[in-house]
């Protein structure tokens, strides 16, 4: 595949369920036009398809370019991404989303240049290991905390896939029988931590009569749910409701990623995501300490940091995945024998060899923190644990001293049937 002539730009979408994220980038990876829309909540696959040409056109007006001028566009979507097509199926974050969309064709030929997608989280960790906190490091664990919980796993520089199901770190369970998960099952982390279950929470408590200010911010700012914005106003003003699931929230990352981080071992944690962003470094250093009791190898924890590029993180990686693909990495392809369902969900960017992307990125992280709400972009710094000083292994079964989180199952929260 041919360069196009001029300048190497590209395309970047994050496709999120509440809004859409599209930025045009140049080969230092500087963000030269960008857009949000709001995802569509109606419509289907068609809509937000419409959608998201739209917020690219957007983009390359910022940029002065049309389209057709990209080297190619790249869509970081949820659900399950068959790289290999550009299909999208079980997006359960978007309207109506039923069955498989060719999502990358009905773009590519919209715009007229190609489209790759990928996993969301998997495209969000692949720019924060490239371009943003994670540079230092050969190994990390990004965790995006918003609306749910994804996790997304860089091993040896490249990223782990699994069958194309790993990275659910939502899913690890922190409480058996504990409170009941957006995915059905019971005690996931994401049942505490995403966005979505702590706003059900949210709702029971106030039917039962507790008081609270968030759903009222949540009108004044026009809002239909409780976003990341008014989860951090409510804070501010130390209301209790919010505190307290907050409260909740960390404990149960805390437990979840140190869970994570004693099978993996990996260097750094980057926490991302719309709440992991909006509420930045304080929230991070509380992690980090929640972390602690759950930690089997404590004398040496991972570095825990902040993602350092912000709101457009994730339409950075998009970007990049076209730079990966047309660089020749090919799209992973998923085993044949995943469980329905899991699909070839996780997969994402191609292969990680290449921290890539020059340093020239400093700038693009740069000004994507100046862009918005990125807190400690300063935080990434250079505290790599050497690798190899890992310790652990040998000490393998010791276990004794982690009790969990065991107080017995059930108790908490809306009975129901399983
Ligand atoms: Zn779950």
């Amino acid at each position: 595949m041919e360069r196009a002539s001029g300048p190497a730009l590209r395309g970047g979408i994050d496709l999120g369920g509440t809004k859409i994220e599209a930025i045009v980038a140049d080969a230092g990876h500087e963000v030269l036009g960008s857009s949000r829309h709001p995802t569509p909540s109606t419509g289907g696959p068609q809509a937000v398809a419409a959608e998201l040409v739209a917020a690219i056109k957007d983009a390359c007006q910022g940029a002065g370019i049309e389209p057709a001028a990209l080297q190619g566009v790249g869509i970081g979507s949820p659900g399950v991404v068959d790289e290999t097509t550009g299909a999208v199926s079980t997006a359960r974050n978007l309207p109506d989303w039923e069955g498989s969309f060719e999502l990358g064709e009905t773009l590519s030929r919209e715009l007229g240049t190609p489209v790759f997608v990928g996993n969301d989280v998997q495209v969000a960790t692949d720019a924060e290991f490239a371009l943003g906190a994670g540079r230092p490091y050969s190994s990390l664990l990004g965790v995006m905390w918003g609306t749910g919980v994804g996790g997304g796993i860089i091993l040896d520089r490249k990223p782990w896939l699994g069958r194309g199901g790993a990275g659910e770190i939502g899913h690890v369970v922190v409480k058996i029988g504990g409170r009941r998960c957006p995915c059905g099952r019971r005690g996931c982390m994401e049942a505490y931590a995403g966005r979505a279950a702590m706003e059900a929470r949210a709702r029971q408590r106030v039917e039962k009569g507790e008081k609270t200010d968030l759903f009222k911010l949540m009108k004044d700012r026009g809002r239909t749910k409780l976003t990341s914005a008014v989860w951090a106003k409510a804070l501010d003003r130390g209301d209790k409701l919010a505190t307290d699931l907050l409260d909740e929230a960390v404990e149960a990352l805390g437990a979840g990623i140190a869970s994570a981080q004693n099978l993996l071992d990996v260097e750094a944690i980057v926490i991302g995501g719309g709440l992991g962003i909006r509420l930045g470094e304080p929230f991070v250093r509380r992690i980090r300490q929640a972390m602690m009791p759950h930690t089997f190898n404590d004398a040496h924890p991972p570095d825990v940091l902040v993602a350092a590029l912000g709101d457009v993180g994730g339409a950075l990686g998009a970007a990049l995945l076209v730079s990966r693909r047309l660089e020749g990495e090919p799209a992973p392809v998923a085993e044949t024998s995943s469980p329905a369902g899991v699909g070839s969900a996780g997969e994402a960017m191609a292969a990680g060899e290449a921290p890539a992307a020059g340093d020239g990125s400093a700038a693009g992280a740069g000004s994507a923190a100046g862009a918005g709400s990125a807190t400690g972009a300063g935080s990434a710094t250079g505290e790599a644990p050497p690798p190899g000083e890992a310790p652990a292994a040998g000490e393998a079964t010791a276990g004794g001293e982690a009790p969990a989180a065991g107080d017995g199952p059930g108790a908490e929260d809306i009975p129901s049937a399983l």
